[in-house]
């Protein structure tokens, strides 16, 4: 006696605007362990049993129900011309499975299908006639793309749903037609964890992106439509299997790598996210991507040397205004260092002997790097200084145990000073960014 394959399942069917569960039973064959050959789960079972069965349920009055298929490791370009619901629900393809030129009249599902091989929407080869289209909407809530997701030039006239979506591998969506109109394409809780281009073709009217707490790292945010539509990003962190979600300490965008030879286009992008997050009000955001702005600058050509070095001193000491620890610790870093360089070129210190405080100018050249040298004695000379040293370049010149005028020793204390001076002033500013956050510019 045949016995019948086990697998129950549930569908959400969208009619209309309202939602019905159907319970559903497959009635075919079981051939092994209790599944029928369309649902048995082996990657090297035949294809064509599985096409037999597509061109019967595409022949049927019913939906073109899939659900829970499970097809081969053979390359499989879809059998029959879609005219109706379909449902891929919790399908796998574990082979390339190509849908070009399909149309989707109606509702189509892949809510939790795995793509294992390459998933391929694209057009035909000709992008003017044989682009695949989706008339209606097309769910790939929690659908995995193990391999490319290829989406280039295919036409969505209905907001895809998108949400729980992992691409794994490249996803390209590189002149997909967004032709449905006062809508926002929402990416909710989509990771895009290599290469992902978006540069959507808008034809419709008044349209959105949103990401909302995406894996953006794959992102290439220069590749957005940014200037027809509004793109809203939310709560994005980098994403990885050993620490899931975590906040950066500056958040790379992948457009880095690929926009390295257009850092002018680079440094746009990154303005255009500072702006982005500046205006809702995001500044930590904002200013982690002004950071990436100011580095970027660094690799245009037209940049100026002088300018490229000030840039490179800013970020060093104080991370471009927006750290007021490391401005703190360099300031203390030149407070430690210059009296060392001052013994060496010759400095007059303080010394006591026999309970006299004698006044004696010492020089150690570069004997305490190279010989053998009282460290003792430096140490007390180094205090010395030190401490002459806070009090001379910030109130007294006159003092005894100031350099000679005109020497070179003087000329660094200067040197010294101005830059406590302007260090102090980048300790000031980081200080106060975080009241009132820097405003992006040339936008
Ligand atoms: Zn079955």
């Amino acid at each position: 006696m045949s016995e019948q394959c086990q697998v129950k399942y549930q569908l959400n069917i969208l009619r209309g605007v309202n939602l019905h569960t159907i319970k559903k039973e497959c009635s075919r064959e079981a051939v092994s362990n209790g599944r029928c050959i369309c649902h048995l789960d082996d990657p090297n079972k035949p294809l064509e049993p599985l096409i037999e069965e597509i061109k019967k349920l595409s022949e049927s009055g019913q939906d073109l129900d899939c659900s829970y298929f499970i097809f081969p490791k053979v390359p499989m370009r879809f059998p029959v011309a879609i005219r109706k619901p379909t449902f891929f629900v919790h399908c796998r393809f574990y082979g390339d499975v190509s849908f070009q030129g399909q149309h989707f009249p109606s509702y189509v599902s892949f809510h939790g299908a795995h793509f294992f091989g390459k998933a391929d929407f694209s057009d035909d080869g000709n992008p003017y006639e044989k682009q695949t289209m989706f008339h209606d909407t097309v769910i790939f809530t929690s659908t995995e793309f193990h391999k490319e997701g290829l989406f280039k030039s295919c036409i969505f006239a209905a907001p895809p749903e998108f949400n729980g979506t992992i691409f794994h591998d490249l996803a390209n969506f590189a002149w997909a037609e967004i032709a449905f109109s006062s809508h926002l394409l929402e990416f909710r809780q989509v990771e895009f964890r290599k290469d992902a281009f978006l540069d959507f073709r808008i034809s419709g009217e008044n349209i959105g992106i949103a990401f909302r707490y995406c894996n953006l790292e794959g992102l290439q945010i220069s590749s957005l439509p940014r200037h027809k539509t509004q793109i809203e990003f939310e709560n994005i962190k980098k994403w990885d299997e050993k620490r899931k979600w975590y906040q950066v300490r500056r958040l790379k965008i992948r457009d880095e790598q690929t926009l390295k030879d257009n850092p002018v286009k680079l440094v746009d992008t990154y303005r255009f996210l500072e702006k982005h997050f500046y205006d809702k009000s995001d500044y930590s955001l904002a200013s982690q991507f002004y950071i990436g702005q100011m580095i970027a600058l660094r690799k245009d050509k037209n940049y100026y040397w002088p300018s490229k070095v000030l840039n490179w001193l800013y970020q060093k000491t104080s991370n471009y205004g927006e750290s007021k620890r490391r401005a703190i610790l360099t300031l203390f870093l030149i407070w430690l260092v210059f009296p060392v360089f001052l013994l060496m070129m010759g400095m007059p210190v303080s010394r006591t002997s026999n309970g006299q405080v004698l006044v004696v100018t010492v020089n150690y050249g570069l004997r305490c790097i190279f010989d053998e040298t009282d460290w003792s004695q430096f140490w007390r000379d180094y205090r010395s200084v030190f401490c002459s040293n806070l009090s001379l370049s910030t109130i007294d010149r006159k003092h005894e145990l100031s350099p000679p005028p005109d020497s070179p020793q003087r000329v660094l204390l200067i040197v010294e000073s101005l830059i406590n001076v302007v260090l102090a002033s980048l300790v000031v500013v980081a200080a106060r960014r975080r009241f009132t956050p820097k405003k992006p510019t040339g936008i």
